[in-house]
């Protein structure tokens, strides 16, 4: 008999552990993915992330085709879905790997029993973090609460980083019905605002391994020191990869440790990546221990923050309209390829939060629609790390100065330049302060400020007094 094989947010062959298990011993598979919008408490997906689904599903589509297998597309809720599918194809074993959502592990403890009561068997396993949730444990048996001793801990019980290959598939000879990609509306088209992300992404799991390996043999040496620099190539750009699971933690892991050990870049650089990777770790550890990440703050004493509203103030921060050319690039680099530099993501968070006092959840929000890379547990607890609010937080009193960021990490403002091209003209002493240049300096780069260019909607000082302000009276209040 048939396996079921339920895709979720881990759309690959290779390294996954739920799809090996249900092709276990040459037993047909069937491929299920469901479009969930209906079960209870789950997060509907943001508009960049809904067009990457539908181009990582077409990949997976495909990549199955090759072997016989059949995705059946269904929208509607898991619970009543799931059970449907494995009964009209005549599964015996459903195979799923985890989600650290407690929502979403909600909806698999229902799909599991309603299997269960049909006499199918479940096979949980864990396929999109290295270590399963709850497991890295303090000595009193709680979740570390910084960074540094949660990863402590969890290496102490390292997993080997074996990946494994994609196992080999045999489908079905009779076709389910299966709903149509296109009807389900996850590409924009009126209006369509996908061109961005069409010229800047290829999604897929062979692109993730394209990706993954041009970045070992380009970005990684350096990465250490070079992924705070917007303006060079050193990071990976693997974010929305593993948001989809079209390449494994495992398998990112696995590959720059293997060229590390192999001399292709420094150790050092390998490290700092396995790093990284421990960082969303962190956040999905997070997620299991506070469901509600994305709305409560960590710190409660952050409940009696003064946040301000002002949407003439958020408007421009979405636009890229604040007058600061470093938040300003960040902001319209998000708009037109759904995609930010960590660095400018942490400066434009902090203007939002800091100079602004607009309230996290704000822009926590606007990333969640518009990042292909938008996730469910790094980009709430990134939020609350730059607010001030989360664990292990960025202490509140240290607030960037956008100019000094900017001229630090963009020194020649090539990065400025991309993406706030009226700008491109000015040199490089003054393209992070405009505000600073000289009437025949402005005209000779073709700038007229507070025309072709905003003028700063907060001055600097006075706004990290302001914020400094805020949050002594929130300190006085808890
Ligand atoms: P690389 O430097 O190549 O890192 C490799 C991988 O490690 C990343 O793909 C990511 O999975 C993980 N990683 C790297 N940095 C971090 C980090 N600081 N925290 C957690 N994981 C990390 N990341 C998301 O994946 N989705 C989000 O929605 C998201 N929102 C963010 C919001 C804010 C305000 C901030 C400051 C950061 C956010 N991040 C988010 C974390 C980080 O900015 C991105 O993971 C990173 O920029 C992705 O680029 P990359 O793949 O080239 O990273």
């Amino acid at each position: 008999t048939p396996a079921l094989m339920w895709f979720r947010d881990d759309l690959r062959l290779s390294d996954n552990p739920a799809l090996t298990a249900a092709a276990q011993g040459g037993r047909p598979v069937i491929a299920l993915y469901v479009l969930d919008e209906d079960s209870a408490g789950l997060r509907d997906m943001g508009g960049a992330a809904r067009w990457w689904l539908a181009g990582s599903l077409r990949a997976l589509g495909a990549a199955l085709a090759r072997s016989k297998v059949q995705l059946v597309l269904r929208q509607g809720p898991a619970a009543r879905v799931v059970p449907e599918v494995a009964r009209a194809a005549g599964c015996e074993v459903v195979a799923f790997n985890r989600r650290a959502g407690r929502a979403e592990a909600r909806v698999d403890d229902e799909v599991e029993a309603l299997l269960e009561k049909q006499g199918c068997a479940v096979e949980r396993h864990l396929g999109q973090l290295l270590h399963q949730p709850g497991s890295v444990r303090t000595q009193a048996g709680g979740m570390p609460r910084t960074f540094s001793a949660f990863q402590r801990s969890a290496l102490r019980d390292r997993p080997a980083p074996l990946p494994q290959r994609a196992p080999s598939l045999t489908g079905l000879k009779t076709r389910l019905e299966s709903e149509d990609l296109d009807s389900w509306q996850l590409e924009p088209s009126k209006p369509d605002w996908a061109g961005g992300l069409r010229e800047s992404w290829k999604p897929g799991e062979a692109a993730a391994h394209e990706v993954m390996s041009d970045f070992i043999d380009g970005g990684l040496s350096g990465y250490a020191e070079g992924r705070d620099r917007p303006d060079q190539i050193h990071v990976s750009r693997l974010s929305p990869y593993l948001r989809f699971g079209e390449i494994s933690p495992r398998q990112a892991l696995a590959a720059v440790l293997h060229a590390g050990e192999a001399g292709t870049a420094p150790m050092a650089d390998a490290r700092k990546f396995e790093s990284e990777l421990y960082w969303r770790e962190f956040s999905y550890h997070l997620l299991h221990a506070v469901p509600d990440l994305a709305r409560r703050n960590l710190q409660a004493n952050f409940d009696a923050f003064p946040w301000r509203e002002c949407s003439g103030d958020l408007k421009a921060w979405r636009r890229g309209l604040t007058g600061y050319p470093i938040v300003d690039a960040g902001m319209r680099q998000l708009w037109q390829t759904g995609w930010m530099h960590n660095r400018v993501r942490m400066i434009v968070a902090s203007f939002l939060c800091k100079h602004l006092l607009l309230h996290w959840t704000e822009g926590e929000s606007w990333f969640w629609d518009t990042l292909v890379d938008a996730d469910p547990a790094n980009n709430p607890a990134s939020w609350q790390w730059v607010a001030g609010s989360g664990a292990d937080a960025a202490p509140y009193f240290r607030i960037f100065n956008p100019v000094l960021q900017g001229e630090k990490f963009d020194p020649k403002g090539d990065y400025v330049r991309t993406y706030v091209p009226e700008l491109a003209h000015l040199p490089r002493n003054l393209i992070h302060k405009p505000w600073e240049a000289g009437g025949l300096e402005l005209a000779q780069a073709g700038v007229r400020l507070g025309i072709t260019y905003p003028r700063p909607i907060v001055d600097h000082a006075a706004a990290r007094d302001r914020a400094l302000r805020a949050f002594e009276h929130t300190r006085k209040d808890t």
